[in-house]
């Protein structure tokens, strides 16, 4: 009878040596790659912008030379997938402007077993403009937002609302991954302003979020300027056309007086300074109606005294006080605060 009996155990072919299962363990630590690193990796960086090449494709980041090259080796860099508790130390060597050697130790759980391994990766820097800085540089647009409005030219502080929002949709885009959200200018034209567009992308979002802020109509239109890489080029043109009226204007139509409050479609919603009543005044009647003043310039004021159809209030201008049509449905008891704004049809309170 065998000394071991009843518990036959199979060989290492390797070594000889005891083994449950084909290699033994120390066997199996001595032939496993661990780790495998390439010899050499290459990282190309937009000295304009900081962008990285990343696959083909350029790519925006925040990171600081260091972390892009320790980044980049993570990615190079396999690891053996039953490894547990995997640490890998990565020490940065700089040997020129443009080249460094990094040696990376790993150290992980294989088995129930602490294994080690080391390698040296040889890593070269390059600097090459960015397809956006370049673009940006050689003046390159998709399109043009054309802000102007029916009538009368816009005023300045709706045009600068409209070049902040052009400015924060850009950096958004460009966040968002779009990489020709860019703004290539913004130019003072007679009547309004044009917004110079890197992508037409982001001209249709500045026009419509232009259009939904101040009521209007978008007109697109796209003309064909050329050739590019043997690709045709087109520009899109997206005149964003203002309602004559703005949200805030005191008006007078068909007898009554009211205030601009909002737009939807091609209707302007109003409310009536007499009666309270909010309603939509179609197209024709907004290019027809009287503009009498302008609700930012209200003055505070208080209610002197009241009766069934008119209300005294102190002027805020001349301190006297003077007489308004009592507006129906608002509190207005002697003493109460009133907004009250002067118009070319006498004074008025504002909801
Ligand atoms: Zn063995
Ligand atoms: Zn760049």
């Amino acid at each position: 009878m065998c000394p071991d009996g009843a518990n036959v155990r199979s060989i290492c072919p390797r070594c000889g040596g005891a083994s449950d299962d084909g290699l033994c363990l120390s066997c199996i630590l001595e032939t496993t790659e661990f780790m495998i690193c390439p010899d050499q990796i290459e990282i190309v960086i937009c000295p304009v912008c900081g962008s990285i090449l990343d696959r083909g494709r350029w790519r925006q980041s925040d990171s600081d030379l260091d972390e892009l090259i320790r980044n980049a080796l993570f990615k190079e860099i396999s690891v053996h997938r039953e490894l547990e508790d995997v640490e890998l130390e990565i020490l940065l060597h700089q040997r020129g402007a443009t080249r460094f050697v990094a040696d990376i130790r790993l150290s992980g759980m294989f088995r129930g077993t602490i294994v080690h391994a080391d390698c040296q990766v040889r890593v070269r820097v390059s600097r090459r403009t960015c397809d956006r800085c370049s673009r940006i540089a050689g003046r390159y647009f998709e399109g043009i937002v054309q802000v102007r409005r029916r009538d009368r030219p816009p005023d300045e502080s709706d045009l600068s609302e409209a070049r902040e929002i052009a400015q924060s949709l850009a950096a958004a885009g460009y966040k968002k991954g779009d990489r020709l959200a860019f703004i290539q200018d913004i130019k003072d034209v007679r009547g309004g302003i044009d917004i110079i567009v890197g992508s037409t992308q982001l001209g249709r979002h500045i026009a419509k979020t232009i259009a939904q802020r101040f009521g209007g109509r978008i007109q697109e239109s796209v003309k064909l300027v050329g050739c590019r890489d043997g690709k045709d080029v087109f520009r899109t043109t997206m005149l964003v056309r203002l309602p004559r009226l703005r949200k805030g204007d005191v008006i007078y139509s068909k007898g009554t007086v009211m205030e601009v409050v909002g737009f939807e479609g091609r209707r302007t919603a109003v409310i009536s300074l007499d009666k309270g009543e909010r309603f939509f005044i179609s197209e024709e009647e907004a290019d027809a109606a009287e503009i009498i003043g302008d609700s930012s310039r209200a003055r505070k004021s208080v209610v002197v005294s009241v009766d069934e159809s008119v209300v005294e209030v102190l002027d805020p201008e001349s301190y006297r006080t003077v007489l308004a049509i009592r507006p129906a449905g608002m509190n207005l008891e002697s003493g109460a605060e009133v907004k009250v704004l002067h118009t070319d049809r006498g004074l008025f309170l504002l909801y």
